[in-house]
């Protein structure tokens, strides 16, 4: 097939990752050309309209205060933050107890624990504290063991359970039950994956890279994520190609070539803005292929359904509730109060991540709603059971993107994924919220890593040089 044409830089993914490529290679004064196998735009940021009014985020939807580049392009877009509701009390629902989630760990303490423990796993160190446990338990009565018998069963799942899991490391923190619970539950639900599929070591990488000592969930953007989408593109200069999947990218000496059903394009660069588990769906042809499809293959694609209740009046704020909720019970299942300050009715968004996630996706849509409303109505109360409008996406294997929120790196998989992707040389280069250096996993994390690799190609391609403001400068090169 004859190629469509030659340009400094081809990105493939027309996500945030992708458009923030695209955008930042252009504005370096490089010819591009960005490919999107949908129709349209954003990839796991979407928009939809609600029946009752207001917008439905399908994927993305909050930032917090240090999300600059976000925050930046909704400052140009004129978009309008409306602060997520936080006010009340957060709850718990473990067994038949709703607790306080004040009474319980926090979330950020637990991260804290869960990255020492993943360093110390290994340590001398542990292993004599296990051991000291152990002896204390002898002396112990047993109608109490508390910690020393929680520290015998770790020494016991030392020995037979893969120590390289989430999982293991979690049962290593000797939490109380219902935290444990908890604090799995958890895990699923922002990982979309059991953890004892999820590599800790990979997970303790994710806590380093979240750049903020803010909560993630201070903003939403009115009017939705999709306004940052529709900015981004506003600045590329050449049009998008949408409907263009690619199929196949090979390198020959000094060129790439990028093979789609809708054409061939051949570029100095390329650069795949594409999650891993959707990139393994492209044929690499180059020198290193074994080396990134091992590489591309430690990621294993999360599973997400994001449902929103529309209701009439904020029922949950009544009983000084903030609508925050964890189910210990059901792991993977966490909701908000997802309301924006607008004029539309009140809403929970509630997210269901990891295998219970699959199971549920099974099931018909009224099937799944009913398990749904019946979980919230235990901590809320019956006034759950009568929305004025459900929405749901269900992202699980993706055709596009492999699922949500995101792809982690699996046990078995290398725990340097994720950085080894990201430093990936050469003519191919990858971008996305998967590989990002900071702020991992999120729409942030996704821009900073599109303009990162762009910077780079910029430089060793001499061109202008991408400065953060958006204009190029020259290079002294
Ligand atoms: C339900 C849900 C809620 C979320 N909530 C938040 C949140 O509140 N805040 C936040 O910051 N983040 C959130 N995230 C995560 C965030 O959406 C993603 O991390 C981010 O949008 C990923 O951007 P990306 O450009 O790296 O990848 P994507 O958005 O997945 O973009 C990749 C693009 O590549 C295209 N593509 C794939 N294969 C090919 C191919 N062969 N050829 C051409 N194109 C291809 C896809 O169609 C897609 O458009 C959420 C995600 C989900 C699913």
């Amino acid at each position: 097939m004859k190629p469509e044409s030659h340009v400094h830089v081809i990105v493939i993914g027309g996500g945030a990752a992708g458009l923030a490529a695209a955008a930042a290679v252009e504005q370096a004064g490089l010819s591009c050309q960005l490919l999107e196998a949908q129709t349209r735009l954003g990839g796991r940021i979407r928009t939809v309209p609600l029946r009752s009014g207001g917008l439905f985020d399908e994927g993305a939807q909050m930032v917090n205060g240090d999300m600059h580049a976000v925050l930046g392009l909704a400052s140009q877009a004129g978009l309008h933050l409306s602060p997520v509701p936080r006010t009340g009390i957060g709850l718990c629902l473990a067994g038949q107890n709703t607790r306080r989630f004040e009474d319980l760990i926090s979330v950020g303490e637990l991260h804290e624990l869960l990255e020492e423990q993943v360093v110390r796993w290994d340590s001398p160190g542990e292993v004599l504290r296990a051991l000291r446990l152990k002896l204390a338990w002898w002396n112990t009565p047993w109608e109490s063991p508390g910690e020393a018998g929680r520290g015998l069963r770790l020494l016991v799942e030392r020995r037979t359970a893969p120590k390289e899991s989430l999982a293991a490391a979690l049962r290593a923190l000797l939490l109380e039950a219902e935290e444990h619970a908890m604090a799995y539950s958890h895990f699923s639900e922002i990982l979309g994956a059991a953890p004892e599929d999820v590599h800790a070591q990979a997970v303790r990488d994710i806590f380093a890279r979240y750049a903020s000592e803010r909560d993630d969930l201070e903003f939403q953007v009115a009017g939705g994520m999709i306004g940052i989408v529709d900015q981004l593109a506003s600045e590329l200069r050449h049009r998008p190609r949408l409907g263009a999947p690619v199929e196949r990218i090979r390198t020959t000496g000094d060129r790439v070539e990028v093979i789609a059903a809708a054409g061939v394009w051949t570029a100095d660069h390329a650069i795949v803005a594409v999650p891993p588990p959707a990139a393994r769906r492209i044929t690499f042809e180059m020198d290193n292929s074994d080396e990134l499809a091992a590489l591309l293959a430690s990621f294993a694609a999360g599973a997400m359904i994001k449902t929103v209740l529309v209701f009439d009046r904020a029922f949950w704020r009544l009983k000084g509730f903030s609508g925050t909720a964890l189910f210990a019970d059901t792991p993977g299942l966490a909701v908000v109060d997802g309301s924006g300050d607008g004029p539309f009715p009140p809403r929970l968004t509630a997210f269901l991540g990891g295998p219970l996630a699959r199971q549920w996706a099974v099931l018909s849509q009224e099937a799944r709603h009913d398990l749904l409303l019946g979980r919230l109505s235990r901590v809320f109360g019956e006034a759950v059971g009568a929305p004025l409008e459900i929405g749901e996406a269900v992202w699980i294997d993706h055709p596009w993107s492999g699922g949500g929120y995101n792809a982690t790196v699996r046990v078995g998989g290398d725990p340097d994924a994720v950085a080894r992707l990201s430093a990936w040389g050469g003519r191919v280069r990858f971008a996305g919220a998967e590989v990002a250096g900071r702020f991992w996993g999120y729409v942030e994390g996704a821009i900073h890593s599109g303009r990162s690799v762009a910077r780079q190609i910029a430089g060793t391609a001499g061109a202008g040089v991408f400065c953060e403001t958006g204009s190029p400068r020259a290079t002294s090169r």
